[in-house]
């Protein structure tokens, strides 16, 4: 009963309904249904495995814990490693849950129009500062990176400029949403939205909307939303000190950033997005992509803010002049990655709690495995309001003074109010903790000292 029951469910999903009332009306033949079931089944396994093949690609962060207990004889098979590392974490863990018969529902069709239709409403706001990233994922079950992204491009006129076929670009925003790893509690595909959207409202800011080409947008918009792709949940130093080969690829320096923008070269290819462009044109762009996401280093801060502020003091900045464009573009994808303190308290403090939660992740690893805790990290002595008002005030205040600078706008006064206020709502959280108030991280007081580019990263 129960091959039968399954069988006019498969029927029913695979064949139309004509043709299922005609093998429920030849049940009799017993051996139809079999052969039919064989049929299904042989079906499935061939859509499986196609389906896990396009799953073998992205690259590799995968932290193999294992390796800590130095005690233990570990023996993993070359080609189990092997296999490991040609999948991201986020892919090994789905292919293994796949490996082990657990099925991830499909929920997109959970969602109904009702949902859609409010997640289009606040499409038309994408623009507004006020945007709640966190509900749009929610409206759009997840999939905010996709759907803001590709709204994106179509808003600024991208998809026809570029000629673009849409099939492959939403491809390509699935691919790179998918890269993300979704357990992050910070670097996950939420923030790239919520970096892209920031980065969205730079763009249409008036001094660079006036000067903007439909390449510089065009590079812009897939820095933002790329800029962190597959980021393990831990920082530089940590891939560092457990000798991840990543940072021996890299040699130590914007390791994650190196990762981010290899990962993303990796689905533009791989994508053929842009291959109706010639191939100078797709170099270009990949290596523009890679100086815009090599700026969110956060360790690099002090070299582009004296460089920024060299600039204004001169007042010789010229944005018809590409690389002068190039820079500020930088800039604000810099600006993007770290404005949550700039954002309402109710998102702000949301972005507080989740990248604290992903520190303090990192701080226990390293404590079960005595690798030494990472500044920051150790959730015994740091509180989410004093690493809060550290970062406010020797990364984000320095950065968007000169951004107000730069372009004195009411988008920049909002930003600076919401600045103050959201530090000043720590500082009250500060003293009812501590009685004092007056407690600022002093790690980030260490900015130009060797600390810094081994804090973890607040993008
Ligand atoms: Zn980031």
């Amino acid at each position: 009963f129960c091959i039968l029951q399954n069988v006019i469910v498969v029927l029913h999903e695979s064949l139309p309904l004509q043709a299922m009332f005609i093998c429920i009306l030849s049940l009799p033949l017993f051996h139809t249904f079999i052969s039919l079931l064989t049929l299904f089944l042989g079906d499935v396994r061939v859509r499986s495995r196609a389906g896990f093949e396009t799953e073998r690609r992205g690259s590799h962060p995968y932290i193999d814990f294992r390796i800590f207990h130095s005690n233990s004889e570990i023996e993993v098979s070359v080609s189990a490693r092997n296999v490991r590392r040609l999948l991201s974490f986020q892919r090994y863990l789905r292919s293994s849950r796949f490996f082990r018969g657990i099925t991830v529902p499909n929920s997109s069709n959970i969602l109904d129009d009702d949902y859609n239709g409010q997640a289009k409403c606040m499409l038309e706001k994408v623009g507004n500062w006020n945007f709640d990233i966190f509900l749009f994922d929610r409206l759009t079950n997840g999939n905010s990176l996709v759907s803001l992204t590709f709204h994106l491009f179509n808003l600024h006129g991208l998809i026809e400029h570029f000629q673009l076929d849409t099939m492959k670009l939403r491809r390509f925003l699935v691919m790179v949403q998918e890269d993300y790893h979704s357990q992050n509690p910070y670097h996950n595909a939420v923030h790239a939205a919520d970096v892209t959207q920031a980065m969205h409202c730079y763009l249409k800011e008036p001094k660079l909307s006036k000067s903007l080409t439909p390449w510089d947008v065009l590079l812009s918009l897939i820095a933002a939303a790329t800029h962190d792709l597959d980021h393990p949940g831990v920082n530089q130093p940590f891939l560092i000190k457990t000798n991840h080969y990543l940072a021996t690829l890299y040699k130590n320096t914007s390791v994650l950033e190196n990762h981010h923008w290899r990962s993303a070269v990796g689905l533009l290819r791989e994508s053929g997005l842009f291959a109706h462009m010639s191939l100078e044109n797709r170099q270009l762009m990949e290596s523009q992509i890679g100086d815009l996401i090599l700026a969110t280093d956060i360790s690099q801060q002090n070299e582009y803010l004296s460089m920024f502020r060299s600039h204004l003091d001169r007042g010789d900045l010229c944005l018809e002049n590409a690389n002068h464009r190039h820079f500020i573009l930088q800039m604000a994808l810099k600006c993007a990655d770290i404005c949550n303190p700039c954002r309402t308290w109710e998102l702000s403090k949301q972005w507080s709690e989740k990248v604290t939660e992903e520190f303090f992740h990192q701080g226990d690893i390293e404590k079960k495995y005595h690798l030494g805790v990472s500044p920051l990290c150790d959730r015994q002595t740091e509180t989410i309001a004093n690493i809060q008002i550290g970062f406010m005030t020797y990364l984000v205040e320095p950065l968007f003074g000169e951004w107000a600078r730069f372009s004195n706008t009411r988008l920049s006064q909002t930003m600076l109010g919401h600045l103050g206020l959201n530090k000043a709502s720590w500082k009250g959280v500060q003293r009812e903790q501590s009685g004092s108030g007056d407690d600022v991280d002093p790690t980030f007081e260490e900015m130009d000292s060797d600390i810094l580019p081994q804090e973890p990263r607040l993008s």
